[in-house]
């Protein structure tokens, strides 16, 4: 009898890890985007080329790294976030599964320049299907610069199946649009190619969703807000009239993240039930917060599916307070006792 286990080297383990977490150009924007605000960043930069296939750079005035965090940041499961395994049940940061830098690292060319506060200098790391090049002293201002370059150059298959520049284009904008809406304030700039796409100034959340979706959404918010022991609800929901035949936009942030629920949907849809057309969907940008230790994020890979402890109240409340928003601002048929 012989053995035939063997432990797999880094290098291979964090390309599958890198399989889960990034998908294509949209997902590495998320993450860097991410990793910039959990560094209490107050403006950030994304350019990228060619949809993201040959350039995603993201630059923050953050915290920083230090000459070894530098390095550390890109090793698998490597994280300044959580400590202990208690911690998980109480995520007040974008990330903290420390793989994200690891996995982009294995599947793309990387450099990365970056200074603490009161450093003298900075740091320069470049990183090439998980293998450091070099790393240097530089110069270069207080906070991050990460530049991934040549996403997949080292699998030919992942790189084939990228869709057309318009389309993954697309899917990084909106992975954009969740990522600055949930954030309001701090400022975002975009460019694609050279030319500027976004440009918000820190604000509030209306001003932001206005900013992204045009100034004619202004007038159809009708703002929601509840505050109970379990949950506080704010932000919006779409005038009826307003609603649409697609599903283009609807939102829902749990602690300032993007999350998909089809069970929260469902309340939204029940909210509105006999003011929409047939076919009809809703808009809402719908901000929760809840207690960190009532959810779960730690699902999936990329967090946008949670669970939380108490779904049924979280329905029952969401349903009601969109219901009474809707009937105050006299867009529900009132009853009249009077006639
Ligand atoms: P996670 O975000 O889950 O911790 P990542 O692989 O995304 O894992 O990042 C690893 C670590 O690198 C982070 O925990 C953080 O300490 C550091 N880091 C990454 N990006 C930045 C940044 N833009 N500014 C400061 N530190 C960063
Ligand atoms: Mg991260």
């Amino acid at each position: 009898m012989s053995d035939i286990i063997q432990l797999l080297p880094d290098h291979v383990a964090n390309q599958i890890a890198a399989g889960e977490v990034v998908q294509r150009p949209a997902s590495v924007v998320k993450e860097l985007l991410e990793n910039a605000i959990d560094a209490h960043s107050d403006h950030i930069k994304l350019i990228i080329k060619e949809a993201g296939k040959t350039l995603i750079q993201v630059i923050d005035n953050g915290v920083g790294m230090s000459v070894t965090d530098a390095r550390l940041s890109f090793e698998r499961h490597a994280t300044s976030k959580i400590r202990a395994a208690e911690d998980l049940f109480e995520i007040n940061t974008k990330g903290f599964r420390g793989e994200a830098l690891a996995s982009i690292a294995a599947i793309a060319h990387v450099e990365l320049k970056t200074k603490q506060e009161n450093a003298e200098v900075g740091t320069e790391i470049k990183i090439e299907g998980s293998e450091v090049i070099s790393q240097e002293v530089c110069v270069t201002p207080k906070g991050t610069s990460i530049s991934v370059k040549n996403l997949f150059y080292n699998i030919p298959a992942r790189r084939n199946f990228l869709k057309s520049n318009a389309v993954e284009l697309r899917h990084i904008i909106d992975e954009f649009h969740r990522v600055v809406m949930a954030h309001p304030s701090i400022r975002f700039d975009m460019y694609h190619n050279g030319s500027e796409v976004f440009n918000l100034p820190s604000s509030n959340q209306r001003q932001r969703i206005v900013n992204i979706f045009g100034g004619k959404t202004n007038e159809k918010l009708v703002p929601i807000k509840e505050e109970t022991d379990l949950v506080a609800i704010g932000g919006f929901v779409g005038k009826p009239e307003y609603a649409k035949r697609s599903r283009g936009e609807q939102f829902f942030f749990v602690n300032d993240r993007f999350i998909k629920s089809g069970y929260l949907n469902h309340a939204v849809n029940a909210a509105f039930e006999g003011l929409l057309k047939d076919k009809a969907h809703p808009s809402y940008f719908i901000y929760l917060k809840v207690d960190p230790k009532s959810i779960d994020i730690n699902i999936h890979p990329t967090k946008t599916e949670i669970k939380f402890e108490d779904e049924h109240a979280l329905y029952a409340m969401l349903r009601s307070t969109i219901k009474h928003s809707l009937g105050q601002f006299n867009v529900a048929p009132v009853l009249d006792f009077n006639r």
